[in-house]
């Protein structure tokens, strides 16, 4: 006679031992370590990311995905994403393209570079942006350039503030230039919502370089930027070989773009929901 019970006993195996598995993975993550890039410090990965993935010991701002860069400053429990069904295509037939980018989706959740969502921020309705650069550097292509378009327009038709996160390596090569009209295309519609007399804040983070710099992310009517990121359009090492000088310490880092004029201020990740709660009351209409 057929045991019935074996296949059942089968499965309670399986589930234990899936249990057992998930405990050890849930305890082997809990102590997996972070390097600082800057110190060099080891760090516990929760710890660290209980200090919003700020070192303690230097305090660098190590990179953060887009989703939890945007549920940082809402209120929670207010974050609705939106645009998701913008998703990119490959325009020129770049070789490999379409397998990264299924590779990329799946590995972080995302469709393309940019997180769009709403909530509130204080009580105050805002629409933010940010980019992701663990998705080909954060760079933006057809799908990066409709996304920070559609949100522009959002706050111009709802009357909101925008607020953006840039986190790019610039434009997407892959893309060729239909990229590259991402640019014109993003601040067209950043100065439409400017001659409504909306108010978009830019926030840079690290790295902030290329198309991105030299579109959306440098015409925010309050640009903010955290402590040490890179924000420039070429990088220092192209532009040491071009001008065959050596630049000066600390080059295109924040705090030499706040001393130049190009930042209104430095905010660290940890003071950045206060910061922006400050400025939309100050800007209430
Ligand atoms: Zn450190």
């Amino acid at each position: 006679m057929e045991n019935i019970f074996a296949d059942r006993k089968y499965k309670l195996a399986t589930l234990r031992s899936t249990r057992t598995k998930s405990k050890t993975a849930k305890l082997e993550a809990e102590t997996q370590y972070v390097r600082c890039p800057e110190c060099q410090a080891d760090h516990v990965s929760a710890t660290l990311a209980a200090n919003l993935s700020v070192c303690p010991r230097c305090g660098y701002h190590l990179p953060i995905s887009a989703r939890k860069r945007i549920s940082l400053v809402l209120d929670r429990g207010t974050m609705r994403e939106l645009f998701t069904n913008i998703r990119p295509k490959n325009p020129i037939d770049f070789p490999g393209y379409e397998e990264k980018l299924c590779q990329l989706s799946e590995k972080t959740g995302l469709s393309d570079a940019c997180v769009c969502a709403t909530g509130t921020i204080g009580k105050t309705k805002v629409i933010c942006a940010a980019l992701d650069s663990r998705f080909l550097m954060g760079s933006m292509g057809t799908a990066v350039g409709e996304k920070i378009t559609l949100a522009s327009e959002y706050a111009k038709d709802r009357c909101l503030p925008l607020i953006i996160f840039s986190a790019s390596g610039g434009a997407r090569m892959q893309e060729g230039i239909f990229s590259l009209m991402q640019m014109v295309k993003t601040s067209a519609a950043i100065k439409m919502l400017s001659e409504e007399g909306g108010l978009y804040i830019s926030v840079l983070t690290h790295p902030t370089t290329g198309g991105v710099t030299a579109s959306f992310a440098s015409l925010g009517d309050i640009i903010l930027a955290e402590p040490g990121a890179l924000i420039g359009f070429a990088g220092p090492r192209v532009i040491e070989q071009t001008i065959r000088q050596t630049l000066p310490e600390g080059f295109q880092r924040s705090e030499f773009q706040l001393e130049h004029g190009f930042l209104d201020a430095i905010i660290p990740r940890g003071e950045l929901q206060q910061t922006l709660k400050t400025l939309l009351s100050l800007h209430r209409r």
